[in-house]
């Protein structure tokens, strides 16, 4: 249904295969869709089929839930074919709940390219539509291969119309996206006005078949509600995550290591906290380092540990018994910045790292506080 970069969990469901070299995997939950596509299609299939068994109609309608997952999963193999032409790794496909999400590992260079991997599943929903309207006028009515293909057809064809909607995280939207940054030539902006098309989109989702339903007189029907609310829940979430992606991309030139670092004071691991702390206000430092009788750094003391000695305490306990020992992971260099940067932080989760120099000069402390501060209220 979308194409996206959650961070999901490792073990999304049961694996299913490598197609094209791509796992596709089936979460549990699209048995209860299953169950519910099953038993809603029933009465229509025996409707068509009269002189079938009950029991033949439960597997007819069985058989249509698992031809449309099928189609799902042609829809999202066909993003991932063409995010693979374009040399972006994919790294499953899960079928789930609500259809599919395809987990692509990076973005697309060009709006260009944005627009046709954006494109590939929603055009392989609507050929299978046509291919199906076709097949259905050429079988025999009344006979289960018919009740399959036109019900196919019809369901592809929602599937890509659906998609086509110009908000995210449905593939219209990463159109629309792709659309907006050609023109505006900022991938950002694309992203924003994208993302508001579909917050606009759910609340239309919901609010447009109540007032449909009402404006003709009639009781909205429960189970197309629980759809609806179901559906416009979903995009609001991802419209709602992909402005959040949006924002902190916004604030990325903002994060380099050098302009957030503190300024530190090198003192012995056996030197009080008071009089450590006392030393740093004198200079006007932020963070205390402690170094080895050669000077070199060996640990950071921790704010928060620090925080958490109470004021009364603090003469009598070392900086050293508070200092958190300096792995190489903890030195980071002073130039880092951006999605470097935060790689490097990820690497090795800490409250505070070291900045040094190319020369191995210390430059400073970063704080993980300051860091995360660029990203408030995003
Ligand atoms: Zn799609």
């Amino acid at each position: 249904m979308s194409t996206q970069t959650p961070q999901r969990p490792e073990s999304p469901g049961l694996r299913m295969g490598r197609p094209f070299g791509i796992p596709v995997y089936v979460s549990p939950t699209w048995l209860i869709v299953a169950a519910f596509i099953t038993y809603t299609f029933q009465p229509q299939v025996a409707a068509e089929l009269p002189d079938r068994e009950t029991v033949i109609t439960y597997v007819v309608a069985f058989v249509f839930a698992v031809f449309l997952y099928v189609s799902v999963l042609l829809h999202e193999l066909a993003h991932c074919v063409v995010a693979r032409h374009f040399g972006l790794p994919v790294k499953r496909i899960t079928l789930y709940l609500l259809g599919g999400v395809s987990e692509i590992e990076r973005e697309p260079e060009t709006p260009a390219r944005e627009f046709a991997v954006a494109f590939a599943g929603p055009l392989l929903s609507l050929v299978l539509a046509g291919v199906g309207f076709v097949a259905s006028d050429l079988l025999p009515v009344g006979t289960i291969p018919h009740v399959l293909v036109w019900q196919l057809w019809v369901s592809n064809l929602i599937v890509g119309v659906f998609n086509l909607l110009p908000g995210l995280p449905l593939d219209g939207g990463r159109m629309l996206r792709a659309g907006v940054w050609k023109v505006t030539r900022n991938s950002g902006t694309g992203t924003l006005a994208a993302a508001w098309f579909g917050r606009g989109l759910a609340v239309v989702l919901v609010v447009g078949p109540l007032a449909l339903a009402l404006s003709t007189g009639q009781e909205p029907s429960w189970s197309m509600m629980l759809w609806s609310v179901l559906l416009a829940s979903f995009i609001w979430i991802g419209a709602s995550q992909s402005l959040r992606v949006a924002r902190v991309r916004a604030r990325m030139p903002q994060l380099q290591a050098r302009t957030l670092a503190r300024r530190a004071i090198p003192v012995t691991s056996e030197v009080p906290l008071a009089e450590a702390m006392r030393r740093a206000r004198q200079a006007e430092a932020g963070a205390i380092v402690v170094v080895d009788h050669e000077g070199s750094p060996i640990a950071i003391v921790s704010e928060s540990a620090v925080t958490a000695t109470p004021e009364q305490r603090r003469p009598w306990v070392t900086v050293g018994s508070l200092a958190r020992t300096l792995e190489p992971s903890l030195v980071l260099r002073a130039d880092l910045s951006g999605e470097a940067l935060l790689d490097a932080m990820r690497g090795a989760p800490s409250g505070e790292y070291l900045l040094v120099e190319r020369g191995g000069d210390i430059f400073g402390v970063l704080v993980t506080a300051d860091v995360n501060r660029v990203f408030s209220g995003v």
